[in-house]
């Protein structure tokens, strides 16, 4: 078997052939960061850490990279609003978002490239583009004539009557929905609402719009034709349409074999979004008391491809699984003595789950699988049939799982968010100048947080409750 993926392109689930042998070129969308992300923004993202790490888990040598959407309607709205500048409200967030992936067991990207560090690539598409015939200019802004693309709608299906009526106006906005497919904006000319924010380039006084950043991007970091670009299933339509109309027109190659989208999180039967006012921040959930590991169990548990609905018993749920796992590796760790190597147990865990997996990543079925496991092997460990060569076996498989999954090593190894150590270092501060009221005062919050220090020789240490 290899790995296959449900392309949104074909519509049916394809094996995964890289072009170049043995490697995995991977795009995804990343934040637009004028605001702490949502566990929806984190489910999708979730579902794309899946990726990469099951496909890393199979032998690829995976490149991925996200990009940070810096500059963007929403953003210079919020700038409008709150009287920040574009650099400090990105700052601020783009920070805030590393320390929430960090939190979730979300692995790092190859890189992050910002729009704003690109213009210049971004300037020089718009300009091939130009000179290719595919753009024309209105009140200084440049647009993208879709009548040029004849391939335009192949990737959301949208009917070509829609593109049809639609296709003789243009729309200036960054998001927009299907029914108003138009010529949309590559360069904005500046006006008023923009404020400080534009960019003196050959193509005018302005600003990119959001499309074009990743075009630009994801071909400057992994060529004009690569393997899987991803994001949730709202990026369909008009962005990633948009991103292959512009790349393929500029560059006259394929852009991209495989794309992945991801379902939504919902809440009550509605996505989860900013708009709708109905999300989490994950700052939210650690602050009830929710433990991180339960969060990315719960947001990984659900097959991508499946609208996932959000509430506090998923959580829960997620708990009692981490914890089924937890006791199971304490007494895979007591185990002693002669016994069964369970061999065959091991093997035949691994090879569902990787079956599963194989099919479009299909995570319950793979999780199903280990829980099977747990189930016989404890089977064994009651019977006193198991010894420690088995145990080793077993906890082995576990940790080569977690690698794909994050949810299967050890809960003590779990590390503590930044702004917990960074209380744990006041604390230390607040001990050194003898103001222990101030100290004992972080330590229950803390607790309360759900983290325990430790005074070690070596430190203080914190671990959670
Ligand atoms: P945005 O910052 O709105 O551009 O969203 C960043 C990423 O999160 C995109 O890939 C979106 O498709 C994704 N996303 C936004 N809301 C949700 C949701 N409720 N469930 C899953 N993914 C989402
Ligand atoms: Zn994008």
């Amino acid at each position: 078997m290899t790995v296959h993926f449900y392309n949104s392109l074909t519509r049916r689930k394809d094996p995964f052939e890289p072009i170049t042998a043995g490697k995995a070129a991977i795009y995804t969308c990343g934040p637009t960061i004028y605001n702490f992300a949502h566990i929806g923004n984190f489910r999708a993202y979730m579902f794309e850490d899946l990726l990469r790490r099951y496909l890393m888990f199979r032998g690829y040598d995976v490149k991925h990279v996200m990009n940070l959407t810096d500059v963007e309607d929403k953003l210079i709205r919020t700038c409008r609003e709150t009287g920040k500048s574009l650099k400090e409200l990105t700052e601020f967030y783009a920070q805030a978002f590393f320390e929430d992936i960090d939190t979730l067991g979300i692995l790092r990207a190859h890189a992050y490239p910002a729009a704003t560090d690109h213009i210049p690539e971004m300037v020089d598409m718009i300009k091939t583009l130009r000179e290719k015939g595919h753009t024309y200019e209105a009140k200084g802004s440049i647009y993208f004539k879709l009548s040029t693309f004849p391939d335009y709608g192949a990737l959301s299906h949208i009917d070509a009557d829609t593109l049809r009526t639609g296709g003789s106006g243009r729309v200036d906005a960054d998001e927009y929905e299907a029914e108003e497919a138009r010529d949309f904006a590559l360069w904005k000319a500046w006006d008023e609402d923009d404020g400080e924010v534009f960019w003196e380039t050959e193509l005018g006084k302005g600003r990119p719009g959001w499309h074009i950043e990743c075009s630009a991007m994801s071909i400057k970091y992994l060529g004009n034709h690569f393997d899987i670009h991803c994001g949730g299933i709202d990026n369909m339509f008009p962005h990633h349409e948009n991103e292959i109309a512009q790349a393929r027109c500029a560059t006259g190659q394929p852009f991209v074999n495989y794309w992945l989208h991801c379902a939504h999180l919902m809440v009550d039967g509605r996505k989860m979004s900013k708009s709708l006012g109905n999300f989490h921040t994950l700052r939210d959930l650690l602050e009830k008391g929710l433990d991180p590991r339960a969060i990315r169990y719960t947001l990984l548990a659900t097959h991508y491809r499946q609208p996932a609905n959000f509430t506090f018993e998923a959580v829960e749920a997620a708990t009692q699984a981490l914890r089924r796992i937890r006791d199971f590796r304490i007494r895979l760790a007591e185990t002693t003595g002669e016994g069964d190597a369970l061999q065959e147990e091991c093997a035949a865990c691994e090879k569902a789950f990787v079956r599963d997996m194989d099919d479009d990543l299909n995570i319950s079925g793979a999780l199903g699988a280990v829980f099977n496991f747990i189930r016989d092997v404890n089977k064994k460990l009651d019977a006193g049939s198991a010894g420690r060569e088995g145990a080793d076996n077993a906890l082995a498989l576990l940790d080569r799982l977690d690698a794909v999954t994050g949810v299967f090593a050890e809960a003590d190894e779990e590390a503590a968010p930044q702004e917990i150590l960074d209380q744990v270092a006041a604390r230390q501060e607040a001990r050194r100048n003898k103001d222990f009221a101030a100290a004992d005062a972080i330590r229950d919050a803390l607790l309360e947080a759900g983290w325990v220090i430790e005074d070690t020789p070596d430190g203080a240490r914190v671990k959670r409750a």
